[in-house]
């Protein structure tokens, strides 16, 4: 029987995704073989990894001055690439500190240049998004970065920064394809796939054409967009399943109707959860109304023992990863697009019975 799976990442996949990659096995169309058996440079392959893309661009409306890339390393090379890339005139670049991720970022760009944190919620446990005033900005920054959903403290942005002709940079790992976005406000936006694309192994970069090319000299060739970009993602072996994958995920959400859809389907889960969450007198949300995500939503008790409690009979009921990240303990949720509103509705009913039976 297949489970509610809240894990953070990897996590759920929709099942219809599953299975039609499940049928497609052993034999991809007429191809006598799997795709992970087919040569990254063959015919068929190419027909997987150009559609990959084209539904990419068309879901996310991509701008045509946009490059996407299909990369490896995960978000946290792009913490390094980035830097290498783009930190290229001025040699500065503007962070934003929300969380752990964030920081991430933050500290390997300071190996490659002048990285400064122009805000940080740290004095909260990153429970909030820190209020942004433009005037605090560097104007000579080679790019500014955000990390615009905070998988780990169930935070998000919901105003961008003004950053005037500073290229706005995103780690959007764990928010992508869960809601629209105006990807012309972004110089560059990132994610590794294993949160709401596909599984793990692909990194997808869209990057601004303009900011392709001038990557500083020390930069390993694997590590410079350009030599990807160039190569149309084929300067060596891509992630050729996960691709796939992440085609067949595309599909779906074309299916249901776009990302549109999919945006009302993921505030009407996060809403049953967070309106459960602020009337009940057990459970508490640890994140303020304003900065709340839509898809990791952290929550605890208050009582360490009750926590422990409350996952071991989750995992027993069928709802499983639903731990809290080590640094804020607890519990959290994770209601990515593949969670189904009946899954977030069966949680909240389980959480109302133990909150019942536990008083
Ligand atoms: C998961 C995550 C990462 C790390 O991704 P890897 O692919 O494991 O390197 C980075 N940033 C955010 C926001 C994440 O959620």
């Amino acid at each position: 029987m297949r489970v509610y799976n809240f894990s953070a990442g990897p996590s759920m996949l929709p099942l219809e995704v599953l299975e039609k990659a499940s049928n497609e096995m052993t034999e991809y169309g007429t191809s006598g073989q799997s795709v992970m058996e087919m040569s990254h440079r063959s015919k068929e392959y190419g027909a997987i990894i150009e559609s990959a893309e084209s539904l990419l661009r068309k879901v996310l409306s991509i701008p045509e001055n946009y490059k996407v890339l299909f990369l490896q390393g995960g978000a946290s090379s792009q913490f390094a690439m980035i830097p290498l890339n783009l930190m290229n005139k001025s040699g500065k670049a503007d962070y934003v500190i929300t969380g752990q991720w964030a920081k991430k970022a933050y500290k390997e760009g300071a190996r490659y240049g002048k990285a400064r944190a122009v805000a940080s919620s740290e004095d909260k446990t990153f429970s909030y998004i820190p209020t942004l005033n433009s005037a605090d900005f560097d104007p000579e920054a080679d790019y500014f970065h955000i990390c615009y959903n905070n998988t780990i403290y169930g935070t998000k942005f919901y105003e961008l920064p003004e950053t005037g002709n500073v290229p706005l940079v995103a780690d959007m790992s764990s928010s992508i394809l869960s809601e629209e976005i105006d990807v012309s406000k972004f110089g560059m936006i990132y994610a590794g796939a294993q949160k709401n694309m596909g599984p793990a192994g692909l990194t997808v970069v869209i990057i601004r054409e303009d900011l392709i090319g001038n990557a500083q000299e020390i930069t390993p060739t694997m590590f410079n967009y350009q030599t990807h970009a160039d190569n149309d993602s084929m300067f060596n072996t891509p992630p050729t399943y996960a691709i796939y994958v992440l085609k067949l995920v595309l599909e779906w959400i074309e299916n249901m109707g776009g990302i549109k859809v999919l945006e009302e389907k993921n505030k009407k889960k996060a809403a049953l959860l967070y309106d459960f969450l602020d009337q009940s007198s057990m459970f508490k949300p640890t994140v303020e109304g304003a900065s709340r995500s839509l898809m990791n939503v952290p929550f605890i008790t208050g009582d360490e023992e009750l926590d422990k409690k409350f996952i071991a009979e989750c995992t027993k009921a069928g709802f499983v990863n639903i731990k809290g990240h080590r640094s804020v303990g607890g519990m959290r949720a994770s209601i990515y697009n593949a969670m189904p509103y009946e899954g977030v509705e069966a949680l909240v009913n389980f959480m109302k019975k133990f909150e019942e039976e536990n008083k």
